[in-house]
């Protein structure tokens, strides 16, 4: 007489929550976008510069990556592309300095004037869009972990090639 086999319910192990709790963490970031990839390029980190000439690290998630430098007019964080001291320039051959901060980046110097009116580089990304092909994109994304967020990113810090593609002169 069995008083009914009962057995147990077989109690699953339930699914890890996270198997790495603070690795994960959703947080605005910048980046280098290709309108026609429809991807990120460059992903911005911390050392990454704006072109107001400060990195993105002075630049203020919580204010709409404002930045934080004094006397800065930079008011929101414009991805320059740079690569060691390589750098975009403009096509008008001026580096990003000597433009406007503010858009539509127009060059400030006099041999520019009315010719130069906003920075534009004829440099061609990896992906083998133009510069023009780009902007900078703001978007939720897992921040991995702080370490690596203060890593050198190896897909952040440069376009693959070291190399930059010259624009013919
Ligand atoms: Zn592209
Ligand atoms: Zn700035
Ligand atoms: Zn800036
Ligand atoms: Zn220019
Ligand atoms: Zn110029
Ligand atoms: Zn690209």
């Amino acid at each position: 007489m069995e008083s009914g086999s009962s057995e147990p319910t077989p109690v699953l192990p339930e699914p890890p929550l996270d198997a790495h709790p603070h690795t994960h963490r959703r947080q605005m970031c910048a980046s280098f976008y290709c309108n026609q990839c429809q991807r990120d390029c460059i992903p911005a980190n911390s050392q990454s510069w704006c072109f107001c000439n400060h990195r993105y690290s002075a630049h203020d998630p919580q204010n709409g990556f404002r930045c934080t430098a004094p006397r800065c007019p930079c008011k929101q964080f414009y991805f320059h592309v740079t690569s060691g001291s390589w750098q975009v320039r403009c096509q008008c051959k001026h580096k990003n300095i000597e433009h406007d901060v503010a858009p539509p980046h127009k060059c400030k110097k006099p041999a520019c004037a009315g010719k130069c009116q906003g920075f534009q580089s004829p440099w061609c990304c990896n992906c083998d869009h133009p510069w023009t092909d780009h902007q900078t994109m703001f978007a939720e994304r897992d921040v991995v972990s702080l370490a690596e967020r203060f890593d050198i990113n190896p897909e952040g810090v440069a376009p693959r090639s070291t190399e930059p593609t010259v624009p013919r002169q």
